[in-house]
């Protein structure tokens, strides 16, 4: 088996956070819910908030079946890709199908939180080990500077979802906020951020900023001594910085 084979996973990386990380890209590139400004996959060519199966589920379990079969565990299988990976209605088909071959196998989750207000979505994701949401605003006009959204999801949906995830998953979830200077780091924004994140109860907050270049040329990446400040002012929550300083 050669790795011209896969087609939708890759891998595995070394990722800071996940350790030995498969990746699962569920999605064609780049068809996505939100436009963020910080997108290092380039603008969203197709913007929706329509689950569906844009790539066939049952082309990606022939791949992590054979990938698993014949390597190595890596320490995560991780959803993700170029595009947001809860658009796939097939994922709920491939985490039990996972958890069912291979049931020590870890599965972890990146989305950008917008359609965790589904209830069948939050069933679908509860047996990953980890998620890794994000919430980059919390009052609505930041929401569509940073996030440019499809026209049906609003800032105050994604809260309440993440916050009905929260009171249902047993899993570890880490809330992942990306700071945009001169977009979202006010301190109104941040006071607001602390008393919502307050209320979803994430198990880690993890900050974070430009790495490489998003699609919002003039967008720069927080400096050190900003994410310093800001991880203070969210203290208590249990804050770290994860944005390469
Ligand atoms: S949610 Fe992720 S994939 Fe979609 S535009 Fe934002 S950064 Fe890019």
């Amino acid at each position: 088996m050669t790795e011209k084979y896969y087609k939708h996973i890759y891998g595995p990386i070394r990722s800071r956070r996940l350790g030995n990380s498969l990746g699962v890209d569920m999605m064609p590139l780049k068809t996505c819910s939100l436009d963020c400004v910080y997108c290092e996959c380039g603008a969203t060519t197709e913007l929706t908030a329509q689950r569906r199966e844009y790539v066939s589920a049952d082309s990606i379990i022939e791949e992590i079946d054979a990938y698993l079969a014949n390597n190595p565990p890596p320490d995560y299988v991780t959803f993700g890709g170029s595009g947001e990976p809860t658009l796939n209605s097939g994922l709920g088909r491939i985490i039990n199908h996972i958890k069912q071959r291979f049931p020590k196998q870890k599965l972890a989750l990146l989305t950008n939180s917008t359609l965790l207000n589904n209830r069948q979505l939050r069933d679908d994701i509860l047996p990953c080990d980890l998620i890794l949401p994000s919430l980059d605003a919390v009052s609505a006009d930041v929401f569509r500077k940073i996030n440019k959204p499809a026209a049906s999801i609003t800032c105050a949906d994604i809260i309440d979802g993440l916050k009905a995830l929260s009171s249902e998953y047993k899993g570890m979830l880490w809330l992942e906020v990306f700071i945009a200077p001169g977009i979202n780091d006010t301190d109104g924004e941040i006071a607001q951020f602390k008393e919502v994140i307050s209320q979803i109860n994430p198990t880690r907050v993890q900050l974070n900023s430009l790495d490489r270049p998003g699609t919002c040329g003039t967008l720069t990446a927080a400096p050190p001594a900003s994410l310093t400040k800001i991880a203070n002012q969210l203290k208590p929550l249990p804050v770290e910085i994860v944005a390469s300083l």
